[in-house]
């Protein structure tokens, strides 16, 4: 028995290295069939396996036969959920292998159906709840997680989830995807990642009426009580794994941006939904115009939608447009937003300070119709939450006065999103250039196939999370998510052009992953954020970094 071989191979680097069925029962050891004869003769597993010793290739085909045989994707999502909580290099091995018809099972849009349903198909905890209940002991809490080297913390509140909305404690759904992606994307080690839910109660009624909810029935903690409990969830993260980033992930508006503000320079967070979608967003609009033959500095853009991503979004352009030479006025001048109350403009009494940065001066304009018909921008940006609101007036609007009208429809999950590709494509009669944030299939029209582009976030936020790994960078700054921007649009290659995306195959995600992470560690690297020693080659010592689903022998 070779007892280093086991210690190296640090069992979340918490207890002794298990044995028999504990062994079995440690998703991040297990390999069920695949342990060799000479393991389970070390390893006090005879008996409790059947005789067959599959290998991993083996294995996948097991769990592919069975995967195919459910009849729905919710349904799918559970078999994968229960297979990652049984073994995580058979998990992973799958998913990567099957990225582009996995990634919306385990996340956008199926894991919007599993939160809403997540108390009905709740089996085996994953990830730490840290409740109202917990305050004064959140530090102890956190020690209870299962790993000892946690370096990224995905957190939600739950209160806005996808396009949903509150959906409670049920929002684990969120963190849990998010981090499996920053595996299957990026090779950030299972082990290191800690889904976290701050459950302050929900303020969804029928949710909180629900008998097999998971969360506290009560309604949401705000104010005080709320802040002091964030608080303490990030300090306890620097008490407990001062290495971790902390990722916000879907908290609402009102909490959001402040959130990040108060955190942003303190510690190492960020918030995907504003700037992980702004980078994201960005990357697909700059590389638009090389489709349309145009200048990402001659364009105009119209939000639908003033929240967290379409702010988000109108903030990385900003930053854009002024490299690209443009003042910073011009450039908030060439961002026009639409919220449910109409055109954003300076008239308007009702605007918090995020909105107010792009508040023109312009008569009131009453619908998204009109703003597309007075304004005639190049761009509509979708991140409203609402189905439809890119009609076949509004697509007809934008193919009249634009070549090559870009459309992003970006709201989430798919029965959200402001316009389907079809639609996109049938009413610009196939000159729209569209992207979406929930996968759309290819379009045939007019004997010309389109294949759309999907805005995901994962394009982004796991190669920002291992750059800041790598390095181990005391902050993340809008400059990594800037750089993040460009070193994605620059993978968007002319073949991919050619075929209507603006953002590379998902099949190419973890080498476009690993540079997005080289452009973040440089930049922490030159700005003295780093705590790690910088490598020679650090492309080299990324790459090295990175997790493979493959086994280890523990004998
Ligand atoms: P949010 O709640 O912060 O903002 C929603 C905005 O939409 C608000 O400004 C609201 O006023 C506006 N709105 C609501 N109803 C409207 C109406 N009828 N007409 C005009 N405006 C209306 O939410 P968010 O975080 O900004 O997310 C919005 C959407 O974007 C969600 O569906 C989310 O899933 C999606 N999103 C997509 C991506 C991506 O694709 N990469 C990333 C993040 C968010």
């Amino acid at each position: 028995m070779d007892s280093k071989k086991r210690s190296t191979r640090a069992h979340c680097g918490k207890g002794k290295f298990p044995t028999g069925i504990n062994l079995l029962r440690d998703p991040i050891l297990n390999k069920g069939t695949a342990f060799t004869e000479a393991e389970r003769d070390a390893l006090g597993l005879h008996g409790l396996l059947p005789a067959c010793v599959c290998s991993l290739d083996e294995q996948v085909e097991r769990v592919l036969v069975n995967y195919r045989r459910k009849t729905s994707d919710l349904e799918r999502y559970v078999y994968l959920v229960n297979l990652q909580v049984r073994n995580e290099t058979l998990f992973y091995r799958v998913i990567q292998d099957h990225l582009d018809a996995m990634m919306p099972i385990i996340y956008t849009p199926t894991v919007g159906e599993a939160c809403q349903k997540y108390g009905h198909i709740y089996q085996r905890p994953k990830g730490v709840f840290i409740t109202t209940n917990d305050r004064g002991r959140v530090a102890k809490v956190l020690r209870n997680a299962p790993c000892a080297d946690v370096r990224i913390i995905v957190v939600t509140d739950g209160e806005r989830i996808l396009g949903l909305g509150d959906q409670g404690a049920n929002g684990m759904g969120i963190p849990v995807g998010k981090l499996s992606l920053y595996t299957a994307c990026a090779g950030v080690r299972p082990s290191q990642c800690l889904p976290v839910t701050l459950d302050v109660g929900t303020d969804n009624e029928p949710l909180r009426e629900d008998p097999l909810y998971i969360g506290l029935k009560q309604t949401r903690v705000r104010g005080e009580l709320y802040d002091e409990l964030v608080e303490e969830f990030v300090q306890a993260v620097q008490e407990v794994f001062p290495k971790a980033l902390i990722q916000f992930e879907d908290f609402a508006n009102r909490n959001a941006f402040r959130l990040l503000q108060k955190y942003q320079d303190r510690v190492c967070a960020f918030n995907d939904d504003i700037q992980g979608t702004g980078a994201v967003a960005l990357a697909g609009l700059y590389a638009a115009p090389r489709l349309a033959g145009t200048r990402f500095a001659d364009q105009k853009f119209l939000f639908l939608g003033a929240g967290e991503a379409g702010i988000g979004i109108g903030d990385m352009i900003v930053g854009m447009l002024v490299e690209e030479g443009l003042t910073p006025e011009e450039a908030r001048g060439r961002c026009w937003f639409v919220d449910s109350r109409g055109l954003v403009i300076k008239a308007r009494a009702d605007l918090n300070a995020h909105k107010l940065k792009y508040a023109h001066d312009h008569e009131p304009v009453a619908d998204f119709l009109s703003a597309v018909e007075t304004l005639e921008p190049t761009a509509i940006i979708g991140v409203s939450g609402q189905p439809g609101s890119f009609g076949q007036s509004v697509l007809q609007a934008m193919a009249r006065f634009n070549a090559h009208p870009i459309v992003f429809a970006l709201s989430n999950p798919t029965s959200k999103a402001e316009c389907t590709a079809e639609e996109a494509y049938r009413w610009s009669d196939g000159r729209a250039i569209f992207a979406s944030g929930s996968p759309f299939e290819p379009v045939s029209h007019n004997g010309k196939i389109h294949v759309p582009g999907q805005g995901n976030n994962a394009y982004i936020f796991p190669g920002v999370g291992l750059g800041a790994i790598v390095a181990e960078s005391r902050l993340i700054t809008d400059e990594m998510f800037f750089a993040a921007a460009k070193a994605l649009a620059a993978q968007v290659t002319d073949a991919d052009l050619a075929q209507g995306r603006v953002y590379p195959p998902l099949a190419n995600i973890r080498g476009v992953s690993a540079v997005i992470a080289r452009a973040v560690a440089a930049i922490a690297y030159e700005r003295g954020l780093a705590r790690r020693e910088q490598p020679e080659d650090l492309m080299q010592d990324i790459t090295a970094q990175m997790y493979q689903p493959v086994y280890q022998s523990y004998v």
